[in-house]
């Protein structure tokens, strides 16, 4: 009799440790299932932000004292101007005449250097123009072409490159520089000193300019090496999604 009552104990015993034992491994996958969710969501959430925060900020166009940067290139064109006072520094000579800032002198003398080896001649003919220098200019255009016309080759004072001190036109500035072994030369090459063609043929709609194989604006050589883009040249405006045209 004792000993039966004690088996009966056993067997109870056994059913509780095995029922807890259930309720332990039920409790242990819900808990399991929960994490496992709330992980997957954090990282869908993860995803869904950074990807968010690439696009915003690949175009941070940053504006101080009236200027215009976006990842450190300083923007001119008919949509971003520069103050009439903007002027910039270590400007020097080069050509005898032509004025540009030194680091684009020392990009530009390596260019015309490796050319001349090749047996081709580009020389600089027009670099840094003051606000007061652009307005005589476009008000001489307007004056022999009207608004309309001279907005398409020339900029309004405060909206030209020029101004910038980063910009060179070579040889003859005129259409007569296009398809010369000189012209191919600096359109397959100017990239790898940093120089980009600024406004290139085809992409008249998105710079507001007429095509000019002359104007080369220094930009560095990776971004240059980026719109170069093996050949079929991209923008300013198309790289940083920006327009480019008067209000
Ligand atoms: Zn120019």
């Amino acid at each position: 009799m004792k000993k039966e009552k004690s088996s009966n104990q056993i067997k109870k015993r056994a059913y509780l440790i095995f029922a807890v034992f259930l309720l332990a491994l039920t409790l242990f996958f819900i808990t399991y299932e929960v994490l496992l969710t709330n992980k997957e969501k954090r990282k869908n959430d993860y995803l869904q932000n950074s990807s968010e925060n690439t696009e915003d900020s690949q175009y941070v166009i940053n504006e101080e004292d009236g200027i215009t940067y976006i990842d450190g290139t300083i923007i001119v064109n008919k949509s971003y101007s520069l103050p009439s006072s903007y002027v910039p520094e270590n400007i020097v000579i080069i050509n005898n005449y032509v004025k540009i800032v030194d680091y684009v002198k020392e990009a530009f003398e390596k260019l015309a250097a490796d050319a001349l080896s090749l047996g081709l001649n580009i020389y600089p003919s027009s670099g840094y123009r003051s606000y007061a220098d652009q307005e005589k200019i476009y008000n001489n255009y307007i004056m022999q072409d009207g608004i309309e016309k001279a907005d398409t080759y020339s900029a309004r004072a405060g909206y030209s490159e020029h101004q910038t001190g980063l910009v060179i036109d070579v040889n003859t500035v005129d259409m007569t520089f296009d398809n010369t072994p000189e012209s191919n030369w600096l359109k397959n090459n100017c990239y790898r000193y940093g120089f980009i063609i600024r406004y290139p043929e085809g992409k008249e709609d998105i710079t507001g300019y007429m095509y000019e194989p002359w104007h080369i604006r220094y930009v560095g050589p990776s971004l240059a090496k980026t719109l170069y883009n093996n050949g079929n040249w991209l923008t300013i405006e198309e790289y940083y999604q920006i327009t480019s045209k008067y209000k």
